[in-house]
Order: structure tokens, then C-alpha cells, then sequence
């Protein structure tokens, strides 16, 4: 289980309430089982067997009635970074999802906490939840899964919904500081931070193989250990993270690091090469240096080197949209199809400028919802 975990919320694909998973009441009682239910699911979901997670969990937890053997674990992936344990998970999952864009594993509503993140309200993209097939169809014994007669685990999308007594002036006044700019949230990943403590290297990006995200309080990012404001030490070189898809399952992952360009074709003299993954007949289709994916000021743009173009779909059924020596903006869930078979697609993280475009239409769309 440790290989689909991370200490780098960058690197994931999901980020998970890891008490509400496990903690769900059932024949086998609350434990880490579930979470590998969970990863099983997410495998099938996404056709990738290398799905990466990161796992936030309340400090209780260890002592929340798990069986020893995984509370034993829990300290080991806590000592290896593999878990955050905090007093206040849920706004540190919240915080980490507005930060990143990633979808949350949860069955919680987080209905106390719809005034400090208010994109939550009518979210229906960013929330995923977990449910047992044996809960929807009562007395259906036909899958005996590893929790015996509760049965299979299966994932679904989730409409938040809106939360009717929202404390509206208290989201105006959000509204207000974040017109002036008080609130940049977003840019927290994009720089390097410090505690200004003596001897804290909780946010040191020379500590160890991740830096972890700091907290947000009161709009700055502050020590989680120490409850200070953190130091600016200036931009931290970021990275876009590309999936290969073949036949629609995920067999290789690589990055391009901010501020470079990496081409992508059969044979690039450096560069990423597809050639592991083409079939003889799809060589011809696939030109030596096919297109160039480069990273900067925070939006991946691909570019078409081809001899006969870039095909890319940028939504699931459109049709093609046909790059030739040209270049655009790569968006999340847009893909790039080298063959029929073969396509690439970004992970699921996305960047500040994205982030802040979508939530600003959240906001216009859930002012004209209540008004
Ligand atoms: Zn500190």
C-alpha cells in the first residue's frame, strides 16, 4: 500500500479524509482495510494501477479503536511522511483542495465549514465518495467481497449542494479582501517558505525528498508547529505532471519541470520517447519530434513539431482540433492523441491561474444563485 502514497501532495492524484474512510462502521469495524478498498476502486476508476494518494487524517485517529497492527502503521507512514495528522484535518484537506485542485475521498459534506471555503458551496467536480454496493440494494448477496456480506466498495461523484444558513455577509466580507488581494492562496505553492523559528525545517525545501504545504491562517502561510508567519524565500521552481494513456490505462508518468521544454515523439533526440508503446503499424504515425510540451509561469502549453499535426481532444466526444507548427494552453481533462490508441493528459493538479479563473466563476455563479 505504501507504493500509492506520497509525502509530496504535488505528486498525488487524490487527496484522502483518511478517518472518514476508515471509520465507517461495518462487520470488520473501522481500519485500513478500507482504504486499500479505496485504492482498489480508484485503480478501476481511472485505469491506472500506479493512482497516487495523499492521506490527511485527525490526530486521533491512531487511537480511534484500529486494530494495533494499523495503528503501528499509521505511526510508521506518519514518520515517513505518508500521512499528515493534524488537530484540524478537515480545513487542512479543505485548504490542500483549494490549493491544488485535486478531488478530496470523503463521505463529509464539510457543511460547518461552507463560510471559510465557499467554492464548496454547489461543487460537483472536487468531492468523491465511497459507498458499499449492499447499501443501495438491500439484501443483494451476489458479490462477496473481502468484507464478506457488506460487500463491494464503489466510488461516486458528489454534489455538495448549497448549505441554506451559509452566513452570507461573512462570505461577502471573504469576497472583499480577496478582490483587494489580501487572499492569494494559490501563489502558497508557487514560492519556498520558512519558519522564522529557531531550528523549524517543517517547510525546508533542503529537509528530506517533499516540502510540505504550509498552513493558511487569516489568508497568510503560517507554521503549523510553531503558529508563526512564514518567511517568503522566493519562487520554488514547479513541475507539470503528464500521464501516458494506452489503450485507456495509465502506463508511465513523467514531469516537465518549470521552465523547460520537453519533445515528445517516436525517436526525440532528448525528449520523451513513445517508441516503448507503438505498435509497428502506428510508427508512420507518430513523427520523430511530434510536439513539445513546455511548463512556464504557471500554464503548460504544448506545441506541434510534427510533420502532419497535433491532434488534440479537448473534451471527452468532441471532435479533433488539429494543431499544425502552431501552440495553445493544455487544459485539465484535455488530451493530446498521438494514435488511436496512444494518448497523454495531464495529472489531475491544477495550476493557480486555473484555479483562480474557476473559482471566480463559482463566485459569480453563486451570487447570482442567491440573489
Ligand atoms: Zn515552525
Amino acid at each position: 500500500m505504501p507504493e500509492h502514497l506520497t509525502g509530496n501532495v504535488l505528486e498525488a492524484d487524490y487527496l484522502v479524509d483518511l478517518s472518514n474512510v476508515v471509520r465507517r462502521p461495518g462487520p470488520r469495524g473501522p481500519g485500513l482495510h478500507r482504504l486499500d478498498q479505496v485504492i482498489d476502486a480508484l485503480i478501476d476508476r481511472d485505469h491506472d494501477p500506479d493512482v497516487v494518494l495523499y492521506l490527511v487524517a485527525d490526530r486521533s485517529l491512531p487511537h480511534a479503536g484500529l486494530p494495533h497492527a494499523d495503528t503501528r502503521t499509521l505511526r510508521d507512514w506518519e514518520q515517513a511522511g505518508l500521512v499528515e495528522l493534524l488537530g484540524d484535518a478537515d480545513v487542512r484537506l479543505l485548504e490542500l483542495a483549494e490549493l491544488t485542485g485535486l478531488s478530496v475521498i470523503t463521505r463529509d459534506r464539510y457543511r460547518g465549514h461552507r463560510t471559510e471555503f465557499p467554492w464548496l458551496q454547489g461543487n460537483k467536480d472536487q468531492f468523491i465518495e465511497p459507498f458499499i454496493e449492499r447499501d443501495e440494494h438491500e439484501g443483494h448477496h451476489g458479490y462477496q467481497g473481502p468484507d464478506g456480506p457488506e460487500s463491494r466498495l464503489l466510488l461516486r461523484d458528489v454534489d455538495m449542494g448549497i448549505v441554506d444558513d451559509w452566513n452570507i455577509s461573512r462570505y461577502a466580507e471573504h469576497d472583499v479582501l480577496k478582490k483587494q488581494g489580501v487572499l492569494t492562496r494559490f501563489d502558497v505553492l508557487e514560492r519556498a517558505w520558512r519558519c522564522p523559528h529557531h531550528a523549524c525545517t517543517l517547510y525546508d525545501r533542503d529537509h528530506g525528498s517533499f516540502v510540505l504545504i504550509p498552513r493558511i491562517r487569516a489568508g497568510e502561510p503560517t507554521c503549523e508547529l510553531h503558529g508563526s508567519r512564514l518567511l517568503d524565500e522566493g519562487p520554488r521552481p514547479g513541475a507539470a505532471a503528464m500521464k501516458v494513456l494506452v489503450d485507456r490505462r495509465c502506463v508511465d508518468r513523467f514531469v516537465i519541470p518549470s521552465g523547460t521544454e520537453v519533445v515528445v515523439g517516436r525517436a526525440p533526440v532528448d525528449g520523451y520517447s513513445l517508441d516503448p508503446w507503438l505498435a509497428n503499424h502506428e510508427r508512420l504515425k507518430v513523427s520523430r519530434r511530434h510536439f513539445a510540451l513546455s511548463f512556464a509561469d504557471g500554464n503548460l502549453t504544448i506545441r506541434d513539431v510534427s510533420t502532419y499535426g497535433t491532434h488534440l481532444q479537448l473534451a471527452p466526444g468532441s471532435p479533433l482540433t488539429v494543431l499544425r507548427g502552431t501552440e495553445r494552453i493544455l487544459g485539465v481533462g484535455e488530451k493530446v492523441r498521438c494514435t488511436r490508441r496512444i494518448t497523454l493528459t495531464r495529472s489531475g493538479r491544477r495550476f493557480p491561474n486555473e484555479l483562480r479563473t474557476k473559482r471566480a466563476q463559482l463566485t459569480t455563479e453563486d451570487h447570482e444563485a442567491t440573489q
